[in-house]
């Protein structure tokens, strides 16, 4: 699959092809105002929109703190005793304890540089062609930008090209798009062991959950002038 296939940016390439960005626009735009159904705890949009925009696809990673780089070349060679075991614990202990202080600061960095460029992709009147543009609007280089993204991500995450201007477009196949003719929020496998618990999740959801989820999709849409489509993502 190649990048664009991906991406929420359709390009018209023949004639046939012209009603996906109306399909596009119809099914895949996730709602500005964002939906009850975003909001879950501390998070703004579980969905994570407005997603940020890329030049070119990219796969984050973890990069391992210097200590980590050392490793623990501490073998096994014979008993300890109990004294040195529990010092051994302590120290761990207090090695992950500082470990999660710098991470969790490291990603309130990150989102703290990313806020301002956030609020543009949020803004109805902001308009970007380019990622460029709107960096130069938030004063961040590349480097800068790709750097806080990195820091604001733990393990694996694809971020797939996007224009900044299509930050509320799910991803999409285009070929998949038009046979399903609705909603898709397709992605890269890349970890087995999420995608099995994802399944699974949903395999054994009880139906009175569901049932209550689809109580409350109907009593919001009826009060509120909320896109229907969205509340059912
Ligand atoms: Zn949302």
């Amino acid at each position: 699959m190649c990048n664009d296939s991906l991406t929420g940016t359709y390009r018209v390439r023949s004639p046939t092809q012209t009603r996906t960005p109306k399909i596009v626009s119809e099914v895949q735009v996730h709602s500005r105002n964002h939906s009850k159904s975003c909001k879950k705890g501390n998070v703004e949009c579980r969905f994570g929109f407005p997603k940020l925009p890329m030049d070119k696809m990219i796969l984050t990673y973890d990069t391992p703190s210097p200590d980590e780089e050392d490793g623990n070349d501490d073998d096994n060679d014979g008993v300890k005793d109990d004294n040195e075991e529990q010092s051994r614990r302590g120290n761990e202990a207090k090695s992950a304890g500082k470990k999660k202080a710098a991470l969790v600061k490291k990603q309130r960095e990150a989102r703290d540089k990313l806020k301002p460029l956030r609020n543009l992709l949020c803004d109805p009147n902001a308009s970007f062609d380019t990622l460029t543009e709107l960096l130069e609007k938030c004063n961040l280089t590349h480097q800068q930008y790709l750097d806080a993204v990195f820091d604001l991500t733990i393990g694996s995450v694809l971020y797939i090209k996007r224009r900044p201007n299509d930050c509320c477009i799910n991803a999409y196949n285009p070929v998949l798009l038009r046979a399903w003719n609705a909603n898709m929020d397709i992605q890269y496998v890349i970890d087995d062991y999420s995608c099995m618990a994802y399944m699974m999740s949903y395999l054994s959801k009880p139906e009175h959950e569901m049932t209550e989820h689809l109580k409350s999709v109907v009593s919001d849409v009826k009060q509120r002038n909320v896109n229907e489509r969205d509340e059912m993502i």
